[in-house]
């Protein structure tokens, strides 16, 4: 055995198909765990399509090794290719959107698409009365030209649709490259040329890793997404509750130097009485953006309870009667409500509660004082 059949010989093929099923398997392993925990159609599209890339990858290493490659097996690896490559970048799309049914007779059309274009393979040898060999050739032309169909429909389509665009259209790109470097190997040099031979075994694998990272990094993204909707407030958008208190304990079990800031809105229920929930939650809306604002530089901002809003200032440097004072003419001027603030510093021995709770009575009697105002807890 020579070394070089690693990387042009038919053990080169046999590699580069082994490495495909493994990268195609952990891809399957990841996409029916997603199903299984989440019985969304889109995992169910990519773990199938995943199925199809085993199955046609299986039975071309099946096919090589029994020695069975006729025009037949052609027939069928061509068909389950195109199978296989519309059903992953359907996968792919449905990663990010929902499909409704103008999406499936898209897809599966462009599978019927192939159907028809398959009939040239048993079309060709009733034409065509040349040596076997053209004949085989000239059978899989059809299927050559339309994978070149697919790759520019879903680099043109898909995108706009996805988030991570440059790394689908690189691994479409790269998909491009091998099927013309397949075909110029095929019909120019008949197989001949070693250097597109290794193309052709190299390509593939580059192709499905891009299309794992881009599995992966989707996942990654949807835990994200997962945990950031765990710690924040849905209308709000700020941190909610748990995650401000926990933020306040560890900022006080080291003894920092912060201060909370506690605000409710004035005379809220009266302005969702008058003008509707739907106006109340609009204020709410602009009231948090205005604390997420202030906090950005200095601290985090959270929803406490309905109105109520509260910050955690841990810049030392902030100057916390200028910087509430900010916060309440800002509401004043920018909304239609006014609220009444309260802030307390942390002292040594306070806990996290007994610091917001100081917050929560100096706002109070900013309240009971006249609204609209800032009081320092003292
Ligand atoms: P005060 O000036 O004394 O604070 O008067 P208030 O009306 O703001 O006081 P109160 O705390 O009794 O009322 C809070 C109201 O906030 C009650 C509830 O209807 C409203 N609220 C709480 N959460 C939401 C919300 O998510 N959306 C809307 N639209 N209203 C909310
Ligand atoms: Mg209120
Ligand atoms: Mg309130």
């Amino acid at each position: 055995m020579n070394v070089l059949d690693l990387f042009f010989g038919d053990l080169a093929a046999f590699l580069s198909q082994a490495i495909i099923v493994v990268i195609v398997a952990l891809m399957f392993v990841i996409s029916l765990r997603l199903f299984l925990d989440r019985r969304k159609k889109a995992y169910m599209s990519m773990t199938i399509s995943l199925i199809f890339v085993g199955i046609q990858y299986l039975s071309h290493l099946y096919f090589k090794i029994n020695d069975m490659e006729t025009s037949l097996t052609d027939y069928i690896l061509n068909m389950l290719n195109i199978i296989s490559f519309v059903l992953i970048n359907m996968g792919i799309y449905q990663l990010y959107n929902r499909t409704n049914r103008k999406q499936y007779i898209f897809f599966y059309g462009l599978i019927v698409m192939g159907f028809v274009v398959s009939m040239l393979h048993f079309i060709v040898p009733q034409l065509y009365d040349g040596n076997p060999h053209q004949v085989r050739l000239l059978q899989a032309i059809g299927f050559d030209l339309y994978v070149f169909v697919l790759i520019f429909i879903c680099f043109y389509a898909i995108p706009p649709y996805i988030s991570q665009q440059f790394k689908y259209q690189l691994a479409l790109t790269i998909y491009f490259t091998y099927q013309s470097v397949r075909l110029v190997n095929i019909y120019i040099y008949d197989h001949a040329q070693h250097v597109l031979t290794f193309a052709e075994n190299l390509l593939p694998i580059i192709f499905y890793f891009l299309l794992f990272m881009l599995l992966f990094d989707r996942v990654v993204e949807l835990m994200q997404a997962i945990y950031n909707s765990s710690i924040t407030d849905g209308l709000t958008r700020l941190y909610n509750r748990k995650f401000f208190y926990n933020r306040v304990t560890q900022h006080v079990q080291r003894h920092l130097p912060v201060y909370v800031l506690f605000s409710d809105i004035d005379n809220f229920k009266k302005l969702n009485d008058t003008q509707g929930h739907q106006m109340g939650d609009n204020v709410l809306k602009q009231v948090a953006q205005i604390m997420k604002d202030e906090a950005e530089e200095c601290g985090i901002a959270g929803r406490y309870g309905g109105e109520e809003m509260v910050v955690l200032v841990s810049d030392p440097s902030v100057k916390m009667d200028t910087f509430a004072e900010r916060i309440r003419s800002r509401i004043e001027k920018e909304t239609i409500v006014t609220a009444s603030i309260g802030y307390s510093k942390y002292k040594n021995g306070l806990s996290a509660e007994e610091l917001i709770k100081q917050a929560d009575e100096a706002m109070y009697r900013a309240k009971t004082t006249g609204k609209n105002k800032v009081v320092k807890f003292s």
